[in-house]
């Protein structure tokens, strides 16, 4: 007798036995249709929260855009040829941000590995199938960093095979750079943190022909950064989809010059024998990734900070009617670039732990996530908050301030 695995197999041979399973047709839409949309969270028990946190991708980053999920579904419902989606779509992010040349990676770790594979390879296929093994091939083998910007993120370099050679001075800098040197490698969410800064390190890096690449993948706001870097003279550039831009949280952009871009395309989906095979990015988060940066570019960002500037002075003004709390809005220069609270109180008159507050926020209902900050003290952002939500966050801060008052 055949068993249903068979069946399922051999149905596109006996189409019409499709009706014994119960399908009205082998449309692969009608599998879908009739069923109601399913509230998958509520199904399989997953909390969802007010995030009052940031862009954290442990909290599953942002909320796309509507006009980005209205993308996704369009673009689910046709097949394309993915290389000309990444060459109309890098055309277009290329003119907006004033690149040369531009492609949509898995986020923007993987345009760190990729970019720097396409300056490892050049355009020789058998150095792309190498990777990332680079003893005799001819391939250059070290990246330079500035030890200050040197954290967990360099990891996306080292995945190509390549060392890392730490520096701290401008005369570091010079003695590490030999024939071995691939990339100099900067950092902006760290800039500060090191000695050397963005036009110095082009310079040098020009000075010597080492290709350079910058991190700003948290460092829209402002939007300008989207092509101050490539202005700049950074060689490449790369940044995150689905932190402020809202767009798909598994996108990306590389952006740069022409050569290294179609360089490190080699490395990428649909070509297989690579580094990057397992960083696929399908139509849906390309195009989504292009609707996300287009309307990024062209909103009233003016408007968007005055309302997340509101939303935050109004938990500030809840949270500071409680005795013994001190409120202080700021917005920090690098990475998040966005008005945050920091909320903190003295221990001596409010008996509450963060951690208690934190579970007390997370446990309630709606369930609301904040980001401790040291033992009684936590930060607030409100871009990730949506309309309205502003005033739970309000409410239910005072309500757990109150209730700790000794
Ligand atoms: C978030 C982040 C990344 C990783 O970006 P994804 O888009 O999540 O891959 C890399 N570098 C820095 C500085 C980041 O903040």
């Amino acid at each position: 007798m055949i068993n249903r695995r068979d069946l399922i197999k051999h149905l596109s041979t006996f189409p019409l036995l499709g009706g014994i399973l119960g399908q009205s047709s082998l449309d692969p839409l009608s599998f879908t249709a009739k069923l109601p949309v399913r509230n998958l969270a509520k199904e399989l028990g997953i909390r969802t929260f007010i995030n009052a946190a940031g862009t954290y991708t442990f909290m599953t980053g942002s909320l796309m855009q509507d006009e980005v999920v209205e993308t996704i579904q369009g673009a689910a419902k046709e097949f394309m040829i993915l290389d000309e989606v990444q060459t109309k779509v890098g055309e277009k992010i290329a003119a907006l941000t004033h690149a040369e040349a531009a492609v949509v990676t898995a986020g923007c770790f993987s345009a760190l590995t990729l970019g720097l594979a396409g300056v490892l390879t050049g355009m020789d296929p058998k150095k792309v199938e190498a990777l990332p093994h680079l003893e005799g091939t001819g391939m250059k083998s070290e990246v330079i960093i500035q030890k200050g910007h040197n954290i967990g993120y360099s990891h996306a370099l080292t995945n190509t095979g390549c060392t890392i050679i730490s520096v701290e001075t401008l005369e570091d800098l010079e003695k590490a750079i030999n024939e071995k040197t691939a990339l100099m490698w900067f950092l902006n969410i760290q800039a500060d943190q090191g000695q050397i800064k963005h036009e110095k390190w082009i310079e040098v890096a020009k000075s010597k022909g080492i290709a350079t690449m910058i991190d700003m993948a948290a460092d829209v706001p402002p939007v300008e950064n989207l092509w101050k870097f490539n202005d700049m003279g950074f060689d490449l550039v790369c940044v995150s989809g689905g932190k402020a831009m809202r767009g798909p949280q598994s996108a990306g952009i590389l952006m740069g010059k022409k050569n290294l871009i179609e360089a490190a395309r080699l490395s990428m989906p649909p070509r297989g024998s690579t580094i990057g095979r397992g960083m696929k990015v399908n139509k849906e988060e390309i195009l989504g990734m292009y609707v996300a940066l287009d309307n990024f570019v062209k909103m009233d960002h003016k408007k968007e900070w005055k309302m997340w500037e509101d939303r935050i002075a109004l938990i500030s003004n809840a949270a500071k009617s409680v005795k013994g709390v001190n409120v202080e809005t700021f917005v920090p220069e690098l990475g998040n670039h966005t008005p945050t609270l920091k909320v903190s109180w003295d221990l001596t008159k409010l008996n509450l732990p963060v951690k208690t507050l934190q579970d007390n926020l997370r446990n309630g209902n709606p369930s609301i996530e904040i980001m401790p900050a040291d033992g009684s003290s936590l930060t607030i952002t409100s871009w990730m908050l949506k309309s309205g939500e502003e005033k739970i966050v309000a409410a239910r801060l005072k309500e757990e301030l109150s209730k700790a008052a000794v």
